[in-house]
């Protein structure tokens, strides 16, 4: 079967067509600049990626461009759109509606909407993908996989926040989390490789890109997460502050004379690594900066492994045992330096990294020693192929 995976973002939709049999990724590429003036770059199986600077007006432009790449007779991989049998659309938040990926039909379609209040960047450019895609291949089965499905399993103690019961009642304010196609697919993953059973496999899996977060699974389910009603709490971010006193907001806003949008605005886009260091959110010109001896780059550095450490503590000390703590994601996959700085952090838990097997990169790997208590382990991860997993189950059901 051919599973088209869609993840489209407010000015940019990703993509990716797997044969599912053989997982095999048929062509993939990006669409950015989606609005302005438009950049697509496509790469079809192992030829050469091809780059195009067309107008993308709009998401349905940028949709009908990429199914004209796939069944271009020089670059695309399939001779026609009947060549795909599904579409599996990543959706960010799913509410309290959806505890699992669902196939998409109007009444799906209305609750994603109504969850556009709780994600307004993501929803509605989601919202978008679907439409254009619904219009263009009408008969094609289409799955939405929501990022929050996987921690609908919080028990309310973890997910609620201490603040009048009423406002989840009324606005269902509580604790989502994100990342959760990533978490999943991590666990599973990992309980494979340690030839356990992912029903009964405890992790704590750290998925460390530009956003990120940490999460506890217990028997195969998330029992929290360090994200919360938006992906804004828990870690220090890329530029994201993560966890903070809520009256910062308040006083911020009074000292700099701010609107509640631009201290949010601020939070979001200006802080983390970014607003700590100065330099950059990325943490390859971080590591940069640290190399040339900028001490505030190395406070930044310091800061997120620090926060990171504190919630796999808490996580391992929630659960009875723990059987392995995972790096997933740009920097869980590829930073050595912060993997390291995060274990040593952790020395009480009995974490011992191999120094040789941490310089290691994107590969699934072991990087703890044998003495290790909790073994350490890179998983990469692979969030479309789980969308196309999921998206095949829900079509052959
Ligand atoms: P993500 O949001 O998962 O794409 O992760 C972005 C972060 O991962 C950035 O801070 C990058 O510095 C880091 N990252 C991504 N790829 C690499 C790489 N090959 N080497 C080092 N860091 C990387």
């Amino acid at each position: 079967m051919n599973v088209l995976v869609i993840n489209c973002g407010s000015s940019s939709l990703k993509y990716q067509l797997i044969e599912s049999e053989s997982e095999e990724v048929l062509a993939k590429g990006l669409c950015e600049r989606i609005g302005l003036d438009g950049h697509l770059k496509h790469t079809p199986g192992d030829k050469e990626p091809v780059e195009l600077e067309e107008p993308l007006p709009d998401h349905m432009k940028a949709v009908e461009m990429v199914l004209k790449l796939l069944t271009d007779p020089e670059h695309g991989v399939i001779t026609s759109l009947d060549e795909i049998d599904a579409i599996g659309h990543r959706v960010v938040h799913g509410g309290e509606w959806f505890a699992a990926s669902t196939l998409i039909n109007e009444e799906v379609i209305q609750a994603i909407t109504n969850c556009c209040d709780l994600a307004p960047l993501h929803n509605p450019a989601n919202l978008i993908g679907i439409d254009a895609c619904r219009k263009l291949m009408p008969e094609v089965p289409m799955a939405a996989v929501f990022d929050t499905a996987f921690h609908q399993t919080m028990p309310e103690e973890a997910f609620l926040y201490g603040i009048p019961y009423e406002y989840y009642r009324r606005y269902r304010i509580r604790k989502y989390g994100f990342h959760g196609t990533s978490h999943r697919y991590v666990a599973i993953r990992t309980a494979e490789l340690l030839k356990k059973d992912p029903g009964h496999f405890n992790a704590v899996i750290c998925h460390l890109g530009n956003g990120a977060s940490i999460c506890a699974v217990q028997n195969g389910r998330s029992v929290d997460t360090s994200m919360g009603l938006t992906p804004l709490d828990g870690l220090v971010m890329g530029t994201r502050c993560g966890t903070i006193d809520p009256a910062v907001i308040e006083y911020i806003a009074q000292k700099e004379d701010k609107s509640l949008t631009q201290v949010m605005e601020l939070l979001n886009k200006k802080s983390g690594v970014e607003g700590v260091s100065g330099v950059s959110s990325d943490f390859r010109d971080l590591e940069a900066a640290i190399n040339k001896g900028n001490p505030q780059a190395k406070l930044a550095l310091d800061q997120f492994c620090y926060r990171a450490a504190q919630y796999i503590g808490a996580y391992a000390s929630a659960m009875s045992h723990v059987d392995a703590i995972v790096f997933t994601a740009g920097i869980g996959e590829n930073n050595g330096t912060a993997r390291a700085g995060i274990c040593a952090r952790l020395k009480y838990l009995g974490l011992e990294l191999d120094d040789t097997l941490n310089q290691e990169r994107s590969v699934e790997i072991r990087i703890s020693t044998k003495q290790s208590r909790i073994p350490v382990w890179v998983v990469p991860t692979n969030e479309e192929l789980a969308i196309a997993r999921e998206t095949v189950e829900l079509v052959k059901k």
